[in-house]
């Protein structure tokens, strides 16, 4: 049986699970800012209001996610990805389930020649993106720093589909905390790399973040081949995030790059 280790703040949560302090430390750990929701007063359409440090979500021209229907075909390098196995610490923020990259893990996309570096992944139901308007039941985000530690986001988003048993997937979903501001530590051992697809064909684009401030500084790649979890897996997420997506942005001026090898 598994050993479970709360960490001191989460235990001090336990106590008072559904109280304000909860829903505070849940926004604590995205970054400082007011509450935001996925639907009703707070939803996507009114987060560019909810503070001038949200602007971007209402006015910016580069934001995401954006449908990845009509892109162009471009000789681009594969994604050098580096994801290790690493002890499993995840957070239920609120808005998702955060796991850490608790080891050194990277990924290059060649052209910069740097190696992002792995801050966390977490998980969206439906998918945010879409193809030729279609959303897949999950989507997974690798969000990768740059090396000088900020500046810069890589983030690789992963389908998931409907179809066999994931046995990383259930590593994690068997075990993340259900309530919000609540962390746990485990001793489990998470493959990252374990939930790439086998063809590495990715869409490319400058975008942002998906969640308020929206900051547009993420280099989007995002792997064309699904992944697969049993629908029962999907389901256990989806009855803790019924809807946590945020609808597509206008494409406008940018590039969608399609790579292929
Ligand atoms: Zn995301």
């Amino acid at each position: 049986m598994q050993r479970r280790r709360f960490l001191a703040h989460a235990a001090a949560l336990a106590a008072c699970p559904l109280c304000a302090a909860a829903a505070g430390a849940a926004r604590a750990a995205e970054g400082a800012g007011p509450a935001w929701a996925y639907e009703g007063a707070r939803g996507p359409a009114a987060w560019g209001g909810l503070a001038p440090s949200y602007g971007a979500c209402g006015s910016g021209e580069r934001q995401s996610p954006v449908d990845l229907g009509n892109a162009t075909p471009a000789m681009l390098a594969t994604p050098d990805v580096d994801w290790p196995a690493m002890p499993l610490v995840m957070a239920n923020t609120g808005h998702t389930i955060v796991v850490d990259a608790t080891a050194y893990a990277t990924m290059g996309l060649g052209a910069d020649g740097q190696d992002w570096r792995l801050k966390s992944f977490h998980f969206h139901h439906p998918s945010e993106h879409t193809v030729e308007g279609r959303a897949f039941p999950l989507e997974i985000h690798f969000v990768h720093e740059d090396a000088e530690g900020g500046r810069g986001l890589a983030v690789a988003g992963i389908f998931v589909r409907s179809g066999s048993f994931n046995p990383t997937l259930e590593t994690i979903f068997s075990a993340m905390p259900r309530e919000p501001g609540l962390r746990v530590t485990l001793d489990t051992l998470v493959t990252p790399a374990l939930l790439l697809p086998e063809q590495r064909e990715t869409w490319r684009y400058h975008g942002s973040l998906t969640t308020p401030p929206c900051t547009e500084s993420v280099r989007w790649v995002v792997y064309t081949q699904p992944i697969e979890a049993a629908a029962e897996q999907i389901q256990a997420f989806a009855g803790l995030f019924p809807m946590n997506a945020r609808p597509v942005q206008p494409l406008g001026r940018r590039h969608l790059l399609l790579d292929f090898f």
